[in-house]
This record gives C-alpha cells, sequence and structure tokens, in this order.
C-alpha cells in the first residue's frame, strides 16, 4: 500500500521522540550533573532516544578502532632499559606506503661513527594532507606508529602548527595502550611480547640492549633457546626482561665492525641477486 514506508519513518521518529523524555526519566536528569561516568552510560549502546551532547563540555566517546592523525610510539619513561626510546627504525615503510606521501623521515646516524642507525632523527606527518587512512599504522613492521584518537587539534596557524614533529608525534606505549587495549593485546600476541620486536629479539639472544656496553674478551655465548627465554603472552606490562648490563651513554645501536661488516656483505650479496634477476 502506498504511503506505508512513510508511516513507518515517521512512527519511528516519533518513537525515537517519546524515549528521549522516557530515558530522561529514567536517568533522573543525572546527564545534566556533568558527571563523566554518567554521560558514557547515557551514551552507551542501551541508551534510547536523542540527546544532545553539549559539546565541548561534553564528549561522545569514540570507539577503540577510531582513527585521526598518526602517533608515533616511543617506550616509557618508566621501562628499565629503552626509557624514551623510540619504536621507529626509519625503515621508511609507512613514507612509502602513504598514498597522499605526507611523511617525511631522516634516518638517524650514529655520531661516532657516522653510520646509519635504526632510529629516526626526525619525523614529520602534514596533518592537513593525511587523510587518516591508517595504512602507515596498518604496514608499520615494527608497530610503531599508531593512529590516534585525539581529534581537537584545530589551530590559528596551519603553516606550522599542522606539520606534527617528531616531539609532538611521539607518545608513550602506556598512551597506546589505554587508548586501544584490544589491538594492543592482539599485536602483542602476533609479536609474541610486550616488547619492541627488537628488544624482545636481543633479551631472547641473552644480550644486552646497549650493544657497546663494555664487552667481556670473550664471545658471550648465546642464550639456551628455553621456554623461560620467550616471552609470555600475557597482558603484562614490559614482559621481556632486562638485560642486566646496560651501561649509561651507550648507544643502543653499535655492533663490532666484524658483524657489521658481514651485514654490509650480506646486503651487497642480495643487491647483487636482485640485479641479477632484474637483468635476467
Ligand atoms: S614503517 Fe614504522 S618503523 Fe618504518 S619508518 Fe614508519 S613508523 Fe618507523
Ligand atoms: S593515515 Fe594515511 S594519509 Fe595519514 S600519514 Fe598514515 S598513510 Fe599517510
Amino acid at each position: 500500500m502506498y504511503g506505508t514506508g512513510l508511516a513507518k519513518g515517521l512512527m519511528l521518529t516519533l518513537r525515537h521522540f517519546v524515549d528521549s523524555y522516557i530515558d530522561d526519566i529514567r536517568y533522573g536528569f543525572r546527564k545534566y550533573s556533568h558527571s563523566v561516568d554518567n554521560f558514557g552510560i547515557r551514551q552507551g549502546t542501551q541508551t534510547k532516544g536523542v540527546i544532545t551532547v553539549q559539546y565541548p563540555d561534553e564528549k561522545v566517546a569514540v570507539p577503540e578502532r577510531f582513527r585521526f592523525v598518526p602517533f608515533l610510539i616511543v617506550e616509557d619513561e618508566y621501562h628499565p632499559t629503552r626509557a624514551g626510546k623510540d619504536w621507529c627504525t626509519s625503515c621508511g615503510i609507512c613514507a612509502k606506503v602513504c598514498p597522499p606521501q605526507c611523511i617525511w623521515i631522516v634516518r638517524g646516524n650514529d655520531p661516532a661513527t657516522g653510520r646509519p642507525v635504526p632510529e629516526p632523527e626526525a619525523f614529520f606527518i602534514d596533518i592537513d594532507i593525511c587523510m587518516n587512512c591508517g595504512y602507515c599504522a596498518e604496514y608499520c613492521p615494527f608497530d610503531a606508529i599508531k593512529m590516534d584518537h585525539d581529534y581537537e587539534l584545530a589551530s590559528y596557524d596551519r603553516t606550522t602548527h599542522h606539520i606534527h614533529d617528531k616531539e609532538r608525534l611521539s607518545k608513550p606505549n602506556s598512551y597506546w595502550r589505554s587508548i586501544a587495549p584490544t589491538r594492543a593485546y592482539e599485536e602483542m600476541l602476533a609479536r609474541g611480547t610486550w616488547e619492541h620486536k627488537d628488544a624482545a629479539k636481543e633479551a631472547r639472544r641473552g644480550k644486552s640492549s646497549s650493544r657497546s656496553a663494555p664487552r667481556p674478551a670473550a664471545k658471550p655465548a648465546p642464550a639456551p633457546a628455553t621456554k623461560e627465554a620467550q616471552p609470555t603472552p600475557e597482558p603484562a606490562v614490559n614482559a621481556a626482561p632486562a638485560p642486566a648490563a646496560a651501561a649509561e651513554g651507550t648507544t643502543p645501536w653499535s655492533e663490532d665492525d666484524a658483524k657489521r661488516e658481514e651485514r654490509r656483505r650480506k646486503a651487497l650479496e642480495r643487491k647483487a641477486r636482485r640485479a641479477a634477476k632484474r637483468g635476467g
């Protein structure tokens, strides 16, 4: 029959209208008490009717998978061995996959040797260009870049304030766990540890995360691959054991010359193989 859809739509509107008042009575007008918890309940899935959110005094809670501009994860300041250290290794993958190309990374160098180190010296994201697609976070192999929930970024100066530098982008790991506990837990299960991949690897090898720490004359024996050395997939903070020999003022990226040379040789071999393949 003609008009049934229209009548149904109007009935739905009427029901929301009435429900709003019924819900107000049910909550005893507590929604106006400006209590954060109460507002959370009022915004829950059980709530009926429509209410006006008095933004900015009130804010609707965003879902965990909500994504705004990206941020970089750094270790918490209370981390036993890597306090404040970047999770980013400046591999550049995020900059490569970013569709509007709004990420700039400057790779760090070891001040002593001048060699590149897996740490960004500078990291910029132009948030006016960023389209919040989340590709950077999806592709990052180190779980170092994440999508933030902070959407209040308006400012009067878009030329400088909207280019977020490393300092502005860096947020502690605990922040990520607080805004996205489920995602953080899933990632931890995939990594097998709450720690950064490299830190966990070093801990498993029984090495200090600070490779330039004073070394004993003999080559340290590799850590036995026992179950105890494996990180436990429990939601405990800082599951990886703290390496004992973390020396102050040392750089975590230092490595002995032989090892570096070996790594370089292998990289050149791989490059040559790739070039040969392309040539063929
Ligand atoms: S992909 Fe991840 S580790 Fe690589 S540069 Fe981007 S944020 Fe850093
Ligand atoms: S969210 Fe998308 S557009 Fe924004 S920086 Fe990441 S990849 Fe680029």
